[in-house]
């Protein structure tokens, strides 16, 4: 902090989000605090992407497997194989790769502090003050004062952080997904397992509205479901699928959940002095569920906009991070939420966006968009085949 006691900018959160905006600005030379509330390893299936890997200097010792195909299970259990091209799908563990995230943070300069987020407050001089209760603090132990420039909220789905300074991000639609961590098993007991292949089923017997993976971790298997549908019981759906792949006989090692956002927030900033980043401001890929990657980009364009507002005092930078990033990635994200929304609505069309996945065009610009975050350019032919191909299933013109 500076001779005056205020931090350039507070950081709530050491997720993903949160750890890549305090070590970037670290790097820029802000005085800046990451505060995280530690003890709960963040329930993930752990898929990252080569981008990701690429952008943020994601050591090799954090991928603990390297997933070289996704299999597509129907409701009828017709299965389609999309062997990943040029390269693999990174698994991590979370506990490791956020630890790893928050130390690099305070290596580069970050001041690192551990307990909970209490409040956004501004003292009569109109200076930003951020609340919080170190670890272990006895009981009504009084909030300690974090005087600041500038917050960015990255403290997750249901953000406190938003809910107090962000207008609607009280109520960012969520899907919850629960998940099982079983130990991998070590010879092939389980036919059907390959520890380098991620099998996501779609079948509204697992899951009413999303999907279900079985995800390999090296000596761990992430088993999990998603949904939106309360009283949807996804403990009872992972124990089915578990037991009709035979996986019920696997050590479990861990059980968790946490809600997934399904839709980015209109405004990621209060206007004055917070701006939001990763699940907190909504920003997880509809129909995928994938949020890592874009949880540390929104941390990059958190961390940028923070800094030139620390710079010039205009409140108006804040906005520039989901400016740029709706700009990158909205038309992916309003494509994958039409497919969430019509593909995933019954078993009857489950069974043909599987058949479709069949499809070379459609294989080859799946992992391309999931590889590299970017549209295919090199073949619009391929776009615009897809399209009438879709076209055709949606209609029924197609044979299923
Ligand atoms: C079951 C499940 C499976 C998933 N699988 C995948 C996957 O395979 N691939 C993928 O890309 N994405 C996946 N996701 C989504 C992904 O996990 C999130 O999008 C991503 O973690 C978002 O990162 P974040 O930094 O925004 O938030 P988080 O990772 O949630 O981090 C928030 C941080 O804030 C801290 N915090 C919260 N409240 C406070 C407080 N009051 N005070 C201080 N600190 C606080 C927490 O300790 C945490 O460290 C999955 C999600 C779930 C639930």
């Amino acid at each position: 902090m500076n001779s005056a006691g205020i931090f350039d900018v507070v950081v709530v959160g050491g997720g993903p989000a949160g750890a890549t905006a305090a070590h970037d600005l670290a790097r820029q030379g802000r005085t800046v605090a990451l505060l995280d509330k530690a003890g709960r390893i963040k329930p993930c299936g752990g898929a990252i992407p080569p981008r990701a890997i690429r952008d943020f200097d994601i050591p090799n010792h954090l991928i603990v497997a390297r997933i070289n195909a996704a299999r597509m299970i129907s409701p009828t259990d017709k299965e389609v194989d999309m062997p990943v091209e040029n390269g693999f799908v990174g698994m991590v563990d979370r506990d490791v790769f956020d630890e790893f995230l928050r130390v690099r943070a305070a290596e580069a300069g970050a001041e690192r502090l551990t307990g909970s987020f209490e409040a956004v407050e501004h003292d009569a001089d109109g200076v930003t003050v951020v609340t919080w209760t170190p670890k272990g603090a006895p009981d009504g132990t009084a909030p300690l004062r974090l005087r600041t420039r500038c917050v960015i909220g990255a403290d997750g789905a249901r953000s406190q952080v938003g809910k107090q300074t962000v207008k609607g991000a009280e109520k960012i639609p969520c899907v919850f997904a629960y998940h099982e961590i079983v130990e991998a098993p070590k010879g092939d007991e389980i036919a059907k397992y390959d520890a380098r292949r991620c099998d996501v089923v779609y079948n509204g017997r697992y899951s009413p509205d999303f999907y279900s993976w079985i995800f390999p971790h090296g000596d761990k298997i992430s088993i999990g479901t998603g949904s939106a549908h309360k009283g949807f019981s996804l403990r009872g759906s992972v124990g089915e699928l578990r037991a009709a792949t035979g996986m019920d006989q696997l050590k479990t090692i861990r059980r968790e959940g946490a809600p997934i956002p399904l839709k980015p927030l209109k405004k990621w900033d209060n206007g004055r002095d917070v701006v939001l980043a990763g699940d907190a401001a909504g920003v997880v890929a509809p129909a995928s569920g994938e949020g890592i990657y874009y949880a540390m980009l929104c941390g990059r364009l958190a961390a940028d906009a923070a800094a030139e507002f620390v710079a010039t005092g205009d409140s108006r930078a804040l906005a520039t991070a989901r400016k740029r990033f709706m700009k990158a990635h909205g038309r992916v994200f309003w494509i994958l939420g039409i497919m969430q929304y019509f593909w995933y609505s019954s078993d009857k069309r489950r069974e043909k966006f599987v058949k479709i996945c069949q499809d070379k065009d459609v294989q080859r610009l799946t992992w391309e968009s999931y590889m590299n975050k970017e549209l295919v350019r090199r073949d619009p032919m391929a776009h615009v085949r897809i399209f009438f191909k879709d076209l055709a299933h949606l209609f029924g013109f197609a044979r299923a």
